[in-house]
């Protein structure tokens, strides 16, 4: 296909407004992107695409598939100077850069220039886009495009930038306006023609007659829009089906929502509870038989770029504990000498780091922990449901030992809890927070794993936004091991001169706390009846919640939903806690 035809149709899509029409057309796009690969594949290249694959990414504006983290590395200066190069002996990139502050947008700036006049360094044969055949032998093809662009990722070292600049100009010097503009916003990332990831899925399913739920499951194997187009076109929906993970290549990481225990315990039976753990998303890829002695194990961002050399904690970790080909979700957590968690920032100054790894490593040490299993001893494992994934994982950890294995023993494994208990959720969200971490993950327990999905399976719980300071104006004695503290504080807002009751906090306190809190309770005690104590007003605490619901309940006629103990405010008397109205006004 010529790169004019497909600056013809990437026009028309832009064009159009209506989201159908935009499916429609890049579907024809993609059904006539011929297939131009056969001579050039009997000439050994490594890399060599169909054109249906290219058109298929370059319609959205990429060079190359999602899992491969290549790229141009050209900035706008570079393509700012390749474009005036190109456009003859008086334009400098400067002047490119002011046309674009004036237009706004680097398609129609290079669109303005005539590279048509740039005389023995390429000749123009005028594009024009009517998207037949006649191409003339200096036609720019998409395939040439791509090639070229794919030398240019490839440069490096130094005089990189200037071949850069060289092998763009020569794009560019041979584009039509129309190309120019297209060209320059695929070079730059920018090609904003209102297609996105949903509309090439679409089109795809629509240009070769295979179902759409089958090109979303090759999408989120594959992660490479290209060989699912050429698959669904070439081999159909049994093609489709066959593709499967690869290890040692990266898919996208499933994301989380916002969201409550009230959410989470109404949606589902049970919530499987996870620590959230406070460190930088990693893909773990291990395969022992890997071809290259130095890949076995490979280590992913959650954008999908390669981490493996900044963290070679990990790959030592996969190296002495995995004995299968695996790919694993987790997070890196940088930890201090006792293994206890350090702040995000410290995992950050080691993530993506090129130089002095192992200068940094003396600096800040990393540890990985794993939540998921997403591929298994060759086995696929996204359609499996959590519980399954969780439990094939730590088997994996255990390196083949016993399921006997106290989960807490196995070591990168993150423990998991499945409970319908709100009271056991704050605890473990306690034990969390105690353990330096950012709270928890409430996981949809017989949920699939859906790559690149900020679906509602997996929840990250909200933090407060908002926190209330009580009175306490009762408490409980414990039971068994906390006999001896008081628990289950009963707490108040000011109503005038009145203290009103909304609710009590139980849970998410550990026992030091408990101690701390009855030493500061106790003077207060102003009755007692059985294991119920009334307290006369001296202490604020500081309170989250989830939500603030009418009931019979309390004598305000409200109820905090999941109160949560955070602190005490030693700086505040019962006079500065907070009121009634305020409850109301939050309530609103
Ligand atoms: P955030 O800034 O909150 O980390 P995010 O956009 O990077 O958000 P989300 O999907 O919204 O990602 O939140 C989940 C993130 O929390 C994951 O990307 C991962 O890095 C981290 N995380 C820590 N522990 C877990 C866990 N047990 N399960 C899933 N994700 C976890």
């Amino acid at each position: 296909m010529e790169f004019a035809t497909f600056a013809d149709r990437a026009a028309a899509i832009e064009a159009e407004p209506a989201d159908l029409e935009i499916v429609a057309r890049t579907s024809e796009l993609l059904a006539d992107a011929g297939d131009d690969s056969e001579d050039r594949r009997s000439a050994g290249s490594a890399v060599d695409p169909q054109t249906v694959e290219i058109v298929a990414r370059f319609v959205q504006g990429r060079v190359f598939p999602a899992w491969d983290s290549t790229k141009l590395d050209i900035g706008p200066t570079t393509c700012y100077e390749a474009i005036a190069r190109a456009a003859g002996t008086n334009v400098s990139g400067d002047d490119v850069e002011e046309r674009l502050a004036e237009v706004g947008e680097i398609g129609e700036v290079a669109a303005g220039y005539d590279f048509g006049g740039q005389q023995g360094l390429g000749v123009f044969t005028g594009g024009g886009g009517n998207g037949g055949g006649g191409a003339g032998e200096n036609d720019l093809t998409v395939r040439e495009v791509y090639e070229t662009l794919a030398d240019l990722a490839a440069a490096e070292g130094s005089g990189s930038q200037d071949r850069k600049v060289d092998l763009l100009f020569g794009l560019f010097n041979r584009c039509s306006s129309e190309e120019a503009c297209y060209l320059a916003r695929l070079v730059l990332s920018e090609m904003r023609i209102g297609v996105g990831e949903g509309t090439v899925r679409d089109a795809i399913a629509e240009a070769f007659d295979v179902p759409v739920e089958r090109v979303e499951r090759a999408l989120q194997v594959s992660n490479d829009y290209g060989q699912v187009a050429r698959v669904a076109r070439d081999e159909g929906r049994e093609g489709l089906d066959e593709l499967d993970l690869e290890v040692g290549r990266p898919v996208q990481a499933m994301l989380a929502q916002a969201g409550t225990v009230t959410d989470a315990l109404e949606e589902w039976d049970e919530a499987a509870v996870e620590w959230k753990y406070d460190g930088a998303r990693i893909q773990l890829h291990y395969d022992p038989e890997a071809a290259e002695a130095d890949a076995e194990t490979r280590v992913f961002s959650r954008n999908m770029e390669e981490v493996t050399d900044a963290l070679p904690e990990v790959a030592e970790f996969a190296e002495a504990t995995l004995e299968e080909p695996a790919i694993l979700d987790g997070e890196v957590v940088a930890i201090d000498e006792n293994d206890d968690p350090l702040p995000f920032q410290e995992v950050l100054k080691r993530f993506r780091r090129k130089h002095d790894v192992a200068k940094a490593r003396e600096d800040v040490t990393v540890r990985p922990v794993f939540f998921d299993c997403l591929h298994a001893g060759g086995e696929d494992l996204l359609a499996e449901s959590l519980t399954t994934r969780h439990e094939r994982l730590r088997t994996v950890l255990a390196d083949g030992e016993s399921l006997e294995q106290d989960e807490d023993d196995i070591e990168g494994l993150s423990l998991l809890w499945t409970t319908d208990d709100p009271d056991e959720i704050e605890v473990i969200d306690a034990d969390a927070l105690e353990a330096g971490h950012e709270g928890i993950m409430l996981k949809d327990p017989d949920s699939a794993y859906s790559p690149g999905r900020r679906g509602k399976h997996w929840r990250k719980r909200k933090p407060d936004v908002e926190t209330l300071d009580c009175v306490v104006t009762g408490a409980e004695w414990g039971e068994g091991r906390r006999a001896t503290f008081l628990g289950t504080f009963e707490l108040s807002v000011r109503a005038g001169d009145d203290l009103e009751t909304v609710g009590k906090v139980a849970t998410g306190i550990t026992d030091e706390k408990l101690e701390e809190l009855t030493e500061l309770l106790e003077p207060h005690i102003a009755a007692e009846e059985g294991q119920a104590v009334d307290i006369e007003p001296a202490i604020v605490f500081e309170v989250g919640y989830e939500e603030i619901q009418s009931s019979p309940t309390y004598s305000s006629g409200y109820a905090l939903r999941f109160p949560r103990f955070l602190s005490v405010r030693s700086d505040k008397n019962p006079e500065d806690a907070d009121t009634l109205e305020r409850v109301e006004r939050l309530r609103a």
